[in-house]
């Protein structure tokens, strides 16, 4: 049991750790106070003066010793990870275990890890997982018509994302409308450049639609979402495309990106261009099926929630996805997400204050 330092406030530090930046947040639980916000960018790259991560949480200029506990988000879980996970020995070398699943994500995140364990020891570091809001999806929504032993040995089964943020604006929409979360059925719609969907029966995530990695589901930025696997193939054998040509394609050169040039959403509502135009269309009609499926899943629907850069700043594009008769008696709810914050939340639960 971990009690708290400082009895005039819980300092809970939240670090998101990318590849070539460190978001820094430094939250007084007591208020939910942003006490420090700082954001590091290109850590590595030619001409930075920040060389590593190392260097990038010195720069922070932090007294790490009055903080209560440092909460590290951790973009895959696994099945080994439901909750947030102290960070010791064992708990890394899983984390590491799972690099394969999130090749990457989950390096850049154990980077942010073992640079704050060296650099803060004394220090309580808890994973928070953007995996752990799914892990109570029931099996017929996680598992793929596949092998089953594609599953049973190799792990192959949707693991959903943005859990923090779904989970996060499912709570506010509760107290927005005054209600317990597990008297609700929501669908949370994350809308950024990354973006996902999810169906929350009482409270619980039971589909969503990013799967085995963020790729699946939803239109987005740069990654074309669901399409028909056998493309893959197709490409591969009639295009002459080697695996992670059709990785790089999927992932950074595909969605709105792939079809019209741009993914700012802000440019392609302003743009005349024609394939702009389509694009929206695209990316729109996708959110629209998912919503629909979503509601035939769940039955009763307490309202939709947006969130994301899309969701939250565009009336345009919110009211374009609910334009059928189908939505006409839902309520529906906008909320800024804040993934750091529902991190620091999620650590108490380990402090247990
Ligand atoms: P990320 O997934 O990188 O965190 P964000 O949640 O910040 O992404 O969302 C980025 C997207 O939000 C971009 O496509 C941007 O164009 C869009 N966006 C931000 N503000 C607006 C706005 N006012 N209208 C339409 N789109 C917006």
């Amino acid at each position: 049991m971990y009690h708290k330092k400082n009895s005039l406030g819980v300092k809970i530090a939240v670090i998101n750790s990318g590849s070539s930046s460190l978001k820094f947040k430094l939250f007084d639980m007591k208020t939910k106070e942003v006490l420090k916000s700082i954001l590091i960018e290109h850590i590595g790259e030619e001409n930075s003066s920040i060389k590593n991560h190392h260097q990038a949480l010195e720069s922070l200029n932090i007294d790490f010793s009055e903080l209560d506990a440092i909460g590290h988000r951790v973009v895959h879980g696994g099945e080994n990870f439901n909750k947030p996970t102290i960070l010791d020995e064992d708990s890394i070398d899983k984390i590491q275990k799972l690099i394969p699943l999130a090749p990457l994500h989950n390096p850049a995140n154990l980077e942010g890890i073992l640079v704050a364990k060296k650099y803060a020891p004394d220090i309580l570091q808890i994973a928070v997982f953007d995996t752990s809001f799914h892990s109570n999806m029931p099996k017929e929504a996680f598992l793929y018509p596949l092998e089953y032993k594609m599953y049973e040995k190799h792990k192959i089964r949707r693991y959903g994302f943005h859990g923090t943020s779904h989970s996060f604006v499912a709570k506010q929409s509760a107290r927005i409308l005054g209600k317990d979360l597990s008297e609700l059925n929501l669908i949370t719609l994350h809308l950024g450049n990354g973006a996902s969907a999810c169906a929350i029966e009482k409270g619980v995530s039971v589909d969503t639609s990013m799967g085995f990695t963020p790729l699946e589901g939803l239109v987005m930025g740069t990654r074309s979402g669901d399409i028909d696997p056998a493309i893959i193939f197709y490409m591969q054998r009639e295009l002459g495309l080697g695996v992670d040509e059709v990785d790089t394609m999927l992932n950074k050169k595909s969605g709105l990106l792939g079809i019209c040039g741009k993914n700012d959403v802000r440019e392609l509502i302003e743009s005349e261009d024609e394939l702009s135009k389509l694009a929206l269309k695209i990316m729109i009609r996708r959110v629209k099926k998912y919503i629909g499926s979503y509601m035939a899943l769940l039955g009763d629907v307490d309202a939709i929630v947006f969130t994301g850069g899309i969701g939250e700043n565009s009336q345009y594009i919110r009211d374009k996805i609910l334009d059928s008769k189908f939505f006409n008696e839902i309520e529906v709810i906008v909320v800024e997400t804040d993934e750091e914050l529902e991190i620091a939340d999620e650590c108490l639960k380990v402090l247990d204050i």
